[in-house]
């Protein structure tokens, strides 16, 4: 059986390495890390996750500020209120939860917050430093940069010598995943709805990462004995055993077949899942010790 990697108290790890990074800052510097999450409208599953980003921030000893702006908030309105942000000494992180409404250009959003400050890493110029290998200044997206630590955690910082297959390429997890990879020495493989020969593919890899968003679709015989396997998919599918109308979580990979092959693993939920809030958390510590001119903290 695969070693099961749990992102839980990997992320509990990084959010402690935070919160006393946070405190030598108030010391040293009198600064406080500030994060501001912007959230349009009412979609339920946005609310819960800027929720839970605020409380964590809090547990982090951060200043965190939460905009809740209404459904029909102008695409202007938001700029400015980004502009404003972006001028704020005390602000350090801005995120603007996603999906916004339809008459918002959310490219045109993500673009006006200041790349210094653009702890979701979306900003062009955090995009192209990562693309380049720019690493010590860029702002890296969540869920992979946080799916690299739980990568470090069983192969170590340097990749030299693995194969790597990411399956998904989106701008939010699969490109990113694919350029730490590569940062970190792993010959990358980056697949998606066109490729041919997927299992085969996969069979190949020491690393796999799944990032499809279909549930169970990484089967246990396209893992090669020995993979690390990464699931980032997060998946809602009925289950009835449970009781009418009631769902459960799964992943991109079929956990038990493939958990009977690989080397490691992560559980869906409890592993990826975690990562993403411990690494925003992490991106706004990263930026306030920036703008103090201080090293960026290593977690
Ligand atoms: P996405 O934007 O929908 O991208 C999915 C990718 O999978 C696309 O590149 C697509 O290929 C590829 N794909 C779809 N069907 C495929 C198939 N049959 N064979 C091979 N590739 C296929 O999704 P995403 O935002 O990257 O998210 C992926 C998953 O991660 C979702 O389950 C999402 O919920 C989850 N997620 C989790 C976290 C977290 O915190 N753990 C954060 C973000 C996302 P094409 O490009 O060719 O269409």
């Amino acid at each position: 059986m695969a070693e099961v990697i749990d992102g839980k108290a990997v992320a509990a790890d990084v959010i402690a390495k935070v919160t006393s990074a946070s405190n030598d800052l108030a010391v040293s510097k009198n600064v406080t890390p500030g994060l501001a999450v912007i959230i349009v409208g009412e979609d339920p599953a946005s609310q819960v996750y800027v929720a839970a980003k605020s409380r964590t921030a809090k547990e982090c000893g951060f200043n965190s500020l939460q905009h809740t702006l209404p459904a029909d908030t102008s695409e202007a309105y938001l700029i400015d209120l980004i502009d404003i942000l972006n001028r704020d000494r005390t602000i350090h992180g801005i995120l603007v939860q996603l999906p916004l409404p339809d008459h918002i250009d959310a490219g045109k959003v993500i673009q006006a917050i200041a790349p210094e400050k653009d702890v979701d890493g979306f900003h062009f110029v955090n995009v192209g430093k990562l693309g380049t290998g720019e690493l010590e200044t860029a702002f890296v997206p969540c869920t992979p940069a946080g799916s690299m630590l739980l990568i470090e955690r069983v192969h170590g910082k340097d990749l030299s010598g693995l194969n790597a297959v990411v399956v998904g390429r989106s701008n939010i997890v699969g490109k990113p995943m694919a350029n730490l990879l590569l940062a970190a020495n792993a010959t990358v493989t980056v697949a998606h709805s066109r490729t041919k020969n997927l299992p085969e593919l996969c069979r190949g890899a020491d690393i796999l990462v799944a990032a499809v968003g279909r549930p169970e679709m990484i089967r246990g015989e396209w893992v090669k004995p020995g993979t690390t396997v990464i699931d980032v998919g997060i998946n809602r599918v009925a289950a009835p055993e449970k009781g009418n109308g009631k769902n459960r979580l799964v992943g991109d990979v079929a956990y038990a077949e493939a958990a009977d092959r690989a080397g490691a693993i992560t559980p869906v939920p409890g592993g990826v899942g975690p990562m993403t809030i411990a690494l925003l958390m992490a991106n706004t510590l990263t930026s306030a010790y920036l703008a103090s001119n201080l090293p960026r903290p290593q977690f």
